[in-house]
């Protein structure tokens, strides 16, 4: 039987997550863990300024010494951006770690070379093996999973923990906040973590034997959870998308590139076309429903946005024929992909270690949410 349709009455969630959950108010759970969340993780105003000066002295105190006190990792995109800048006017000496995947969209590339300069921070770029990773990429595509993006979060989380552990860095700061990236349906996305889900993924449906691929195994990671620590610096801050924006274009001669995340083509192309047209999720929606919630925008706001197509028809064709080019298929395999029967997370092995049910006798419950381990 179809489901009725409905839409949260807070944000703009809706029965295409296939696990949302309203309460007698019509106020979905994503919502409701939100509050949760935010009372939990995130310190506003003063006292925040005090915890996050505790935090800073800390790194501080820790990395002397060191050439660096602190790793973070640069897409390119605000957040990522904004903690650069953030971590530089605290005083702290960063390493910035960029994954290049291959797909980094010119301007992306312009923008990380530009405020990485402007602020004075090295780089290290890891530069993926390109025919392994496409493989695998199309793997993913042939799983007909929605975790097709699940590779380079995977990828650049083990990166920043071996550079950590190498170079005896002992924080990692990043942008995960909870005021914008909230609203995350688990059947969207899953597996970030799960080294055993790709590998078996990519035995399954791969040409290349996956020798070079950053990864980390659920034990290595539990390791690097009690050698390095995490900090999510923009939960301590009044973080307002918005803000961080203009002062990242005022100052560091930044440039936005229209949609979260879209400082990658494939990511743009699987988030605004894939996602969408073949398992109908819009990942606007998250984003939209977070920053309501976060009073930066309002639901009628969000709702208008919506009606929009995710990004330009005009770009969604050339971003398909770039990306049909650089996999190395043809149209119609693409049609194909795109109609196969779609399948989840569940339909493959993986790490049972890391099934919520088990994360959540082990950590809190925004580990949980997010697939990733990142408050302090
Ligand atoms: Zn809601």
């Amino acid at each position: 039987m179809e489901k009725k349709y409905q839409i949260c009455n807070r944000c703009v969630m809706d029965i295409t997550d296939p696990d949302i959950q309203f309460d007698d108010n019509g106020i979905c759970n994503h919502c409701r863990q939100y509050d949760e969340l935010v009372k939990r993780y995130v310190f506003d105003g003063e006292q925040g300024k005090e915890k996050l000066k505790h935090i800073i002295d800390k790194i501080k105190k820790t990395g002397t010494g060191k050439e660096y006190d602190c790793i973070i990792g640069v897409s390119g995109g605000v957040d990522s951006t904004y903690v650069a800048y953030k971590v530089k006017e605290f005083g702290l000496r960063p390493l910035a770690v960029h994954l290049d995947n291959g797909w980094n969209s010119e301007l992306a590339v312009k923008n990380i070379e530009l405020f990485l300069k402007k602020l004075d921070i090295d780089l290290y770029t890891y530069v993926i093996d390109w025919e392994e990773f496409k493989d695998l990429q199309l793997s993913f595509l042939y799983a007909s999973t929605p975790d097709s993006e699940i590779p380079s979060d995977h990828a650049i989380n083990a990166i920043l923990y071996q550079i950590a552990e190498v170079n005896k860095i002992k924080y990692i700061v990043f942008g995960c906040n909870i005021r914008t990236e909230s609203h995350l349906p688990k059947a969207w996305s899953q597996g970030h973590l799960d080294w055993k889900y790709i590998k078996n993924i990519q035995k399954q449906y791969g040409h290349i034997p996956l020798q070079t691929f950053p990864h980390i195994s659920y034990f290595t990671y539990q390791k690097y959870l009690i050698t390095c620590k995490t900090v999510n610096i923009l939960n301590y801050l009044d973080y307002s998308k918005k803000d961080a924006i203009t002062i990242l274009e005022n100052e560091l001669g930044w440039k936005y590139y229209g949609g979260k995340h879209y400082e990658s083509i494939y990511t743009r192309f699987y988030q605004g076309y894939i996602l969408p047209k073949k398992f109908g999720y819009d990942k606007r929606r998250t984003h939209l429903s977070s920053l309501i919630c976060s009073g930066e925008i309002t639901r009628s706001e969000a709702l208008e946005e919506l009606n929009n197509e995710p990004y330009p028809l005009e770009l969604q064709e050339q971003d398909k024929e770039y990306v049909i080019k650089k996999l190395g298929i043809t149209k119609d395999e693409f049609e194909r992909i795109m109609n196969l029967p779609k399948k989840t997370y569940y339909d493959y092995p993986h790490d049972w270690m890391l099934h919520p049910s088990i994360q959540r006798l082990i950590f809190s419950s925004y580990n949980v949410i997010s697939g990733r381990r990142i408050n302090i």
